[in-house]
């Protein structure tokens, strides 16, 4: 058996069985990410030996097990607090912060028996679509290691493609769940906001921020969303529901759904074969028995703006905790408080996160808070409503995730405004604090992986991993994996 190419459930399954130890389990994924980590730069750390103990405990109460994930391998993105394991937001400000205590998904994903391999790198500050401005240098795609893995949560798609460890906990604020799982070919959601608690999660835009799985198929996603989702008195924004059981409401059957085709997704700027595989995800499902309408989706040109104003002004606030006096790394020589704030937050970070926090700070001053910020939110008000009616007449979109598979390393770093629009596709989704997925659905000309997302409405998910389940039935895209990165 090659327990690296095996889904979460399958691996979880088969542990739960005795036909593999979780020691086994997790030595492959060290094994593998010995093998390919240099190449990929995708683990900032690797807490092998916490792993295989972990493993020993877990063994012992295998019999017992609940969780269809007990003892499967997995890794969290670096910007998601973990008690004694540095978590550095791959930022230099951050230096060797280790967190005095872990996230609430963390603990959720403890008692589901997960066992965490390690820290996944990332943008910094999750500031980014293609996983270059880490302080600790670029993801590559294992695809092609000439391309990047997308972003923010780079080193989580990566990682879940490559096949080092079986499936990651990223975050998504306009898109690094789902950008990322489509430029590497794995499955990925963002859930409704205020499903899975933020406490422990380092804030980028709070209002925009949520944390979702990384994994190789909706079955493994359910699974996953099922230990991860539900209500945190810790965080004020958490949301009481209703969770039901995803993992069990799989059953493939789409018939009598309604899925729509925002017209204006479709349009300029679009690759043509992305443009073909997503419309091809269509086809499937009506064949399964869904009906496909076309629709109105009118605010696209806002959506990208919008977003990039919100979140700016969300993260120069933010951002400003990082001072060089309550975490991590501090500027040395200075004379003086004012001196030492400057000299390390000039320092410490870096060009991508002080673009954003001149940006917001810019968007949020007297004189420009009405023309700007205030603006921003009277548009995000007007896409939520397109969404509202859309979901009105269908029951999920349908819609790219990117208008391209993944660039060349360097080269969206010289254009920050190209890489802004690059996320037309995702960003509104954050902005009405709706469910995403997105799903392997093709192939390009290089070789390289397509997504096409999915839609729904607030607590939506249940449909949504329904019909990517039932694609997923008769397509096996999400079952192909990278040779060893080298260009087609
Ligand atoms: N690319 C978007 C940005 O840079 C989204 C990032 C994210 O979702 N964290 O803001």
């Amino acid at each position: 058996m090659e327990l690296t190419k095996l889904t979460a459930l399958e691996l979880g399954a088969a542990i739960k069985r005795g036909e593999v130890s979780v020691r086994q389990a997790v030595q492959a994924a060290l094994d593998s990410i010995s093998a390919q980590n240099k190449r990929l730069n995708a683990f900032l750390t690797v807490t092998g030996e916490r792993a295989l103990e972990r493993a020993e405990q877990l063994q012992a109460g295998v019999k017992h097990a609940q969780s269809p994930l007990y003892g499967v391998p997995m890794a969290l993105k670096d910007n998601i607090c973990t008690k004694g394991v540095k978590t550095s937001c791959a930022s230099k400000i951050l230096g060797d912060f280790t967190p005095p205590y872990d996230a609430d998904v963390v603990e959720r994903l403890a008692r589901a028996g997960a066992v965490s391999l390690g820290k996944l790198n990332m943008d910094e500050f999750a500031m980014g679509s293609t996983s270059e401005t880490s302080f600790y240098g670029p993801v590559k795609n294992p695809w092609d290691l000439q391309r990047v893995p997308g972003g923010s949560s780079g080193g989580a798609a990566a990682a879940v493609a490559a096949g080092m460890g079986w499936y990651a906990i990223g975050s998504d604020t306009g898109g690094s769940i789902r950008q990322p799982a489509s430029y590497c070919g794995v499955t990925g959601m963002k859930p409704t906001y205020g499903s899975v608690s933020r406490y422990g999660l380092i804030a980028y835009a709070s209002s925009l921020d949520q944390i979702g799985p990384l994994c190789r198929d909706a079955a493994d996603c359910a699974a996953i969303l099922d230990a991860l989702m539900g209500r945190d008195p810790k965080d004020s924004t958490s949301l009481d529901g209703p969770y039901g059981n995803l993992l069990h409401g799989l059953t493939g059957d789409v018939r009598g759904r309604t899925i729509g085709l925002p017209i204006q997704c479709f349009g300029d700027g679009l690759d043509s074969e992305v443009k073909a595989a997503v419309l091809a995800v269509a086809d499937v499902l009506k064949a399964r028995g869904a009906q496909v309408v076309e629709l109105p989706f009118p605010v696209m040109e806002y959506v990208v703006p919008t977003y990039y104003i919100i979140a700016a002004a969300e993260a120069s606030s933010n951002l400003s905790r990082f001072d060089g006096i309550k975490y991590g790394w501090r500027a040395e020589g200075c004379q003086g408080l004012g001196e030492l704030y400057r000299k390390t937050r000039t320092q410490g970070f870096g060009s991508e996160v002080k673009r954003r926090i001149l940006l917001g700070t810019f968007v949020l001053s007297s004189g420009y808070y009405d023309a700007y910020y205030k603006k921003a939110l009277q548009a995000k008000a007007v896409i939520k409503e397109a969404f509202d009616r859309a979901f009105a007449r269908c029951d999920l979109l349908l819609t790219p995730v990117a208008p391209a598979t993944a660039p060349k390393l360097g080269e969206s770093l010289s254009d920050p405004l190209q890489m802004y629009l690059s996320d037309v596709y995702t960003v509104s989704v954050n902005l009405a604090g709706l469910p995403g997925l997105s799903m392997p659905c093709g192939f390009d000309g290089k070789g390289l992986p397509i997504g096409a997302q999915l839609i729904g409405p607030h607590f939506g998910e249940g449909v949504l991993l329904n019909a990517a389940h039932a694609f997923q039935k008769d397509t096996d895209y999400h079952k192909r994996t990278p040779k060893g990165g080298e260009p087609a």
